[in-house]
């Protein structure tokens, strides 16, 4: 069997014709021309690592996968300061290249980084509506330029040759934008940035993001819940938090599933390495450590930031509001560290070697907070498959199975309470555990990001999960809710929902898009 580059952790995948890599704007006007007149579609990915979502695969079979990874320049790169906190960048610019560009050029300047690997890209993620550490990506990104269907290319809010008289940069020139380009993120008139996220209109080959400077004092907390009956309680509680900035970054809170999923290869890992265990007892020693130390079903992470004395005062408060209600454990690197070489240096005792473990396992994610990409998420993952020895850029080659059924939920902790109760119940019927963090985003909403996981290999299992997948969709709706990204293969149930809306998509498609050439099916429907 010939291996289809599009193959993916969800176990659902379409056949396609083959596969470009243009590596500049001119390529790919050249490539969307030629799909135009030849009636190939295309369909474009930033890097491609889509994980749980669908990959690289496109929605529909037939398509010629656009490989945008070449494409990754910062192209203001000697522009960037802290009085100028704004990277132009290309799809293929990846985590892990801007963290290493900001560390060498400018440190002061740091970006809101996700959870997936070191080498997933920005704007791909961007695109999609991904969600980084301190809050959408997308209201991060502004200034998009597009190479629409017609191989036009258009630039949203105020970028674009300053020479109005021509409609792109003449190639092989530096570019000349006008002042206001990497600045004013809404332009004037209509904005039409939005139809470029969770959209199938063009292929985005350049955009703005936001950088943000460091703050001069950022702490990571962890609230343990104590009782889980209180679940609404809590995240009411931490809504108005949120709504009170006293915490300033995304709040997590993630399912005891969740939690243990993310610390068991970083513990079994410090268990071998630093005691010398076999994996059997590693393995073993791992899990009674979690039981020690996240005993509780739900705990709560978010950050703290702003001068030494806004922090000391936000922590006051935070602590005064969750009396009685969740412990709360305040993390920075510096005490993370001391509070390592301590319990390391303990570890022929069990209580001194848990918590040594716990705080190994640790540390990347703390860095996450601080803004520091890691793939410490994915290897989990790749560990738990067996697969260690890939890197986590490529989990779709691992028999790793995950699809993601992530519900918008508004923010009232009673109705997220009863929801989680009803898809636990529903995942439980297919015999699936739920991975669950409960991600409170904006002053208003959250989401949830839920995974199931299963292994790729068997084809019942990929059967079971995308029936339960299916399963806990058709409750959400029932209660009036939607997801808020779905997976390629979900496309067909998403524009089936609500036709009047996706009509309108598809009238706009029209315009941007007539024959149909990029990604059909993405957003949209598939006609
Ligand atoms: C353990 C784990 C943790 C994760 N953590 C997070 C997290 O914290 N936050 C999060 O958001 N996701 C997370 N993910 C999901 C996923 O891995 C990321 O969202 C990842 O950034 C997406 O891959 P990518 O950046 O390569 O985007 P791509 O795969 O390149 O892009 C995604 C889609 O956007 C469209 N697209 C991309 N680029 C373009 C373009 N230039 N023009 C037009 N359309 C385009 C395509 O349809 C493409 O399929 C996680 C996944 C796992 C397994």
């Amino acid at each position: 069997m010939i291996d289809n580059p599009a193959d993916n952790v969800t176990g659902s995948s379409q056949p396609v014709t083959g596969i470009d890599t243009p590596a500049s704007v001119q390529d790919v006007v050249r490539l969307v021309r030629a799909a135009r007149t030849a009636g190939t579609p295309l369909y474009p990915f930033s890097t491609g690592l889509n994980f749980g979502y669908g990959g690289k695969s496109p929605v529909l079979p037939g398509c010629r996968l656009v490989d945008l990874s070449r494409m990754n320049r910062i192209l203001n790169a000697d522009q960037i300061s802290l009085d100028n906190p704004v990277a132009v960048i290309e799809p293929g610019v990846t985590q892990a290249q801007l963290h290493e560009f900001l560390q060498r050029h400018c440190p002061e300047l740091g970006f809101n980084v996700t959870g997936s690997a070191r080498t997933t890209s920005i704007l791909g993620n961007a695109l999609d509506r991904g969600v980084g550490y301190f809050g959408p990506r997308r209201e991060d990104v502004f200034g998009l330029e597009v190479v629409c269907g017609t191989g036009e290319i258009i630039y949203t809010g105020f970028r674009g040759p300053r020479d109005k008289t021509v409609c792109e940069f003449p190639p092989d020139h530096p570019r000349d934008e006008g002042p206001l380009a990497h600045s004013h993120p809404y332009g004037l008139g209509p904005m039409v940035d939005g139809l470029f996220f969770q959209g199938n209109f063009g292929i985005v080959t350049s955009a703005c993001f936001r950088l943000v400077p460091k703050p001069p004092c950022q702490v990571a907390l962890s609230l343990a819940l104590r009782d889980e009956a209180d679940l609404g309680v809590f995240i009411d509680a931490l809504a108005r938090l949120k709504r009170d900035n006293l915490i300033t970054s995304v709040t997590h809170i993630g399912n005891q599933a969740r939690s243990h999923a993310s610390l068991m290869s970083g513990m079994v890992a410090y268990f071998e390495s630093a005691c010398g265990f076999a994996p059997a007892r590693a393995r073993a020693e791992a899990e009674q450590a979690l039981r020690l130390i996240a005993p509780g079903e739900w705990t709560s992470l978010g950050a703290v930031t702003g001068t030494r004395a806004q922090v000391r005062a936000c922590l006051d408060e935070v602590k005064r509001r969750m009396r009685g209600l969740a412990r709360v454990k305040v993390m920075h690197t510096e005490l993370i560290e001391r509070a390592y070489k301590l319990t390391h240096a303990l570890r022929f005792l069990r209580f001194g070697r848990a918590n040594a473990a716990a705080l190994a396992a640790i540390r990347p994610l703390h860095n996450l907070a601080i803004g520091v990409p890691t793939d410490a998420a994915i290897d989990n993952l790749l560990w738990r498959f067996g697969a260690d020895g890939l890197t986590a850029g490529e989990l779709d080659k691992s028999r790793c199975g995950l699809v993601f059924i992530n519900p918008a939920l508004p923010l009232d902790g009673q109705l997220v309470r009863r929801i989680i109760a009803a898809l636990k119940d529903i995942a439980r019927s297919y015999g699936h555990e739920l991975y669950i963090t409960v991600n409170i985003e904006t002053a208003t909403s959250l989401v949830a990001v839920i995974n199931l996981l299963f292994d790729r290999e068997v084809d019942a299992e990929v059967e079971k999960a995308h029936a339960c997948a299916r399963a806990l969709l058709a409750h959400l709706r029932a209660e009036g809710l939607e997801v808020y990204r779905a997976r390629a293969d979900m496309m067909a149930e998403i524009v089936a929902h609500d036709p009047a809306k996706w009509e309108v998509v598809r009238r706009l498609k029209q315009t941007f898009d007539p024959a149909n050439i990029i990604a059909p099916g993405r957003y949209n429907r598939p006609d």
